[in-house]
């Protein structure tokens, strides 16, 4: 089956712009709230006495288990750790550059020991949506994505999918996805964030600031599939046993991995100062995170500590 990749039927006439009815299967966009560290010099509301059972644990990748092409020290056994204790593990990632298989063909390069159905990623997400919904992809996404979604659904409806498309996303390519959706397409948002730490060591654009120019443009909200939606991390549980409020979350990104977790409904985030974080980032939204840990073994450490 033929990536949806090409250009669109040709457009005969652009209707006004039209507001995106609410989709059926997935919940609204989330909209976190912003915490004005400038105006507040309240630290944020740690509650760790408050912790009461953990059993399941949903870990970050970019950030928290590599960076770059570089496992970060003591990673692997920290995943050995939470595995011995019998906690349920699952890797879930915001990168929508490689395919799920990439993904964890890296992980288990670097010494990871991990399978494949621990591993979660917004393209795998959109997958499942746009069968769902019987929906042809028209793709923005990084080349090595496509192959994703050879298998997704042929029909005369379109759904743009949106990711980190790195140096395809041109003008010429946005305004193409900006006119189908024009078209009445659905819009989906493989992740919203902002900013990722490339591998010269500063941060990058990610997906989130050409979405919001595609949601500005066409005054249309995208369907986010990514972290920190409820229905990536409810499938992320599915065979825990537990629900949302027994799992931890441990990111590096103080908006999507912790403030957007603990919004969906996750009992409890870590925001560790490795990989994107910055300092003060812990006092830039609300909800604070659970707790903020130098990296992932004092993370396995903590999560290990509260788990009965
Ligand atoms: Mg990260």
């Amino acid at each position: 089956m033929a990536i949806a990749e090409s250009e669109p039927e040709p457009i005969k006439s652009i209707s006004p712009v039209k507001i995106a009815e609410p989709f059926n299967s997935l919940s609204s966009p989330l909209i976190l709230g912003h915490f004005d560290a400038a105006q507040s010099k309240a630290p944020p509301v740690f509650h760790t006495s408050e912790v009461s059972m953990i059993n399941a644990v949903f870990l970050d990748l970019s950030g928290v288990i590599y960076q770059g092409k570089t496992v970060l020290p003591g990673a692997c056994d920290a995943v050995v750790q939470l595995r011995r204790a019998g906690l349920f593990l699952r890797f879930l990632t915001n990168t929508t550059r490689a395919t799920k298989q990439a993904v964890l063909e890296n992980l288990q390069s670097m010494g990871l020991e991990c399978d494949i159905c621990e591993v979660f990623t917004p393209a795998q997400a959109a997958c499942a949506w746009l069968r769902h919904n019987k929906r042809t992809p028209y793709l923005l996404v990084h080349p090595d994505l496509k192959e994703e979604f050879q298998d997704c659904s042929v029909s005369n409806q379109y759904a743009v999918v949106v990711g980190d498309a790195g140096h395809a996303f041109s003008y010429d390519e946005l305004n193409k996805a900006f006119r189908v959706l024009l078209q009445g397409a659905d819009f989906l948002a493989l992740a919203e964030n902002r900013n990722f730490k490339d591998s010269d060591g500063c941060l990058s654009l990610d997906a989130g600031p050409f979405i919001h120019a595609l949601e500005f443009a066409t005054r249309r909200s995208a369907t986010l599939l990514g972290k920190p939606s409820r229905s990536f991390f409810e499938a992320a549980l599915d065979g825990a046993g537990c629900g949302l409020d027994q799992a931890v979350m441990v990111g590096d990104d103080a908006e999507s991995d912790v403030s957007g977790a603990l919004h969906s409904g996750l009992g409890y985030a870590l925001l560790v100062r490795t990989g994107k974080y910055r300092p003060n980032d812990e006092l830039a939204f609300s909800p604070p995170p659970t707790d903020v840990v130098d990296d992932i073994s004092t993370a396995a450490s903590w999560i290990l500590d509260h788990h009965k």
